[in-house]
């Protein structure tokens, strides 16, 4: 297991991200498991992940990790890879200024999102960028009250 935390973190270093997929029944994983939870497998290989994605929720990381405090506040949220798996990460593009902000914007999801390599606290870590929807452009213009 830690081989692969090894792998999984060298590749994020030349910004690859992958997980890994059941040899025997296509379950993917992320991150990289070493077995299969669906069939019990221990036969995994590497894949990329397409990097598409869908956020569901998200709220402001208000307990973060030590060593990430000096980033906060940032969102944390649960995306759903194109793979299959839900990940928990931090994300960006979203609100977090206020709690009323963060119920805004969560109304407006599912939303797409794309995952990235960011570099934290010394770390590759995977978040994900939310996708700007630029098909559907209610008509916002500040019309003057
Ligand atoms: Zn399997």
């Amino acid at each position: 297991m830690e081989k692969m935390i090894e792998k999984f973190y060298k590749s994020l270093g030349k910004g690859k991200i992958y997980g890994t997929k059941c040899k025997g029944c296509g379950e993917f994983a992320f991150p990289p498991k070493a077995g299969c939870k669906k069939c019990g497998a221990h036969k995994m290989k590497w894949q990329q992940i397409s990097g598409e994605g869908t956020l569901h929720l998200y709220s402001s990381g208000n307990l973060p990790p030590m060593k990430f405090a000096k980033y906060h506040p940032y969102a944390y949220g649960c995306v759903e890879l194109k793979e299959g798996p839900c990940f928990f990460t931090q994300i960006e593009g979203v609100d977090v200024s206020s709690v009323e902000e963060i119920e805004k914007e969560n109304e407006k999801l599912p939303r797409k999102a794309k995952a990235k390599v960011k570099k934290m606290a010394g770390m590759n870590i995977v978040v994900f960028k939310v996708v700007k929807s630029q098909a559907k452009k209610k008509s916002k213009k500040k019309s003057k009250k």
